[in-house]
């Protein structure tokens, strides 16, 4: 039986839930409920919050999940990318309050971050040579300029509605995010199998969507 890790309850559940119908494969899911098994598929599946989701994977808790990239490549836990899937797209991107003047990247030199993707951002800024100092939190990034925490932020953004009313302004993209099936990095022959099978699922649900 595989056991697949899907996010319990956000940005990514709705969709998630669409892809494995999709697929065929149905199971009662009674609400609350953190584990379930499917009707008509031998698969389990675990709902958690996202952050957790690379993690389990990794430890082989879940052999398989559906995460942001964002998430998996912050996280840096021993997890492959199976597939990209397409939905919840958004990106990283670092803003500053609307209005102070920008003259590209060199203008982050020296100045204060606030994220919640340290890991990414650090990365990002070291290629770029940039030296700035990085504030961790873990939530309500996008108000930390305007209570002095910070001079920037790098968040996720997808509209840009959350920045223009904090009145920030996008800078910077740092990472292009999507949804994708990860994987645990050794699965037994069988798992592997019921894997492809879910695999070949998931790519003609793909080719019908386009
Ligand atoms: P949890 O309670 O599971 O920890 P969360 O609040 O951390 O949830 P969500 O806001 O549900 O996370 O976002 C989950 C993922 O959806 C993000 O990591 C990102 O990949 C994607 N996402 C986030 N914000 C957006 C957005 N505005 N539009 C599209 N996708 C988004
Ligand atoms: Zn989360």
């Amino acid at each position: 039986m595989l056991r697949i890790a899907l996010q319990k309850s956000g940005r990514l559940s709705d969709a998630s839930l669409k892809l494995i119908k999709e697929c065929g494969i149905s199971f009662t899911n009674g609400t609350g409920k953190l584990k379930t098994v499917a009707d008509n598929f031998p698969a389990e599946f675990l709902f958690l919050r996202d952050d957790d989701i690379p993690r389990y994977v990794a430890d082989g808790v879940a052999d398989v999940g559906i995460v942001g990239e964002n998430v998996v490549v912050e996280d840096r836990s021993a997890v492959t990318i199976a597939q990209k899937l397409g939905f919840s797209k958004c990106r990283l991107s670092i803003a500053i309050p609307r209005g102070e003047s920008y003259q590209g990247i060199e203008s982050l030199q020296g100045r204060h971050i606030a994220t919640s993707y340290p890991n990414i951002l650090g990365d990002f800024l070291k290629k770029n040579n940039i030296k700035a100092t990085i504030h961790e939190i873990s939530g309500s990034v996008e108000i930390a300029p305007s209570i002095g925490l910070a001079d920037a932020i790098c968040d996720i953004v997808s509209t840009g509605s959350t920045l223009m009313s904090n009145g920030l302004q996008e800078v910077e993209v740092v990472f292009h995010s999507q949804a994708v099936l990860i994987q645990t990095p050794t699965l037994s022959n069988e798992k592997q199998k019921l894997l492809q099978k879910l695999l070949f699922r998931i790519e003609a649900v793909q080719n019908a969507r386009n």
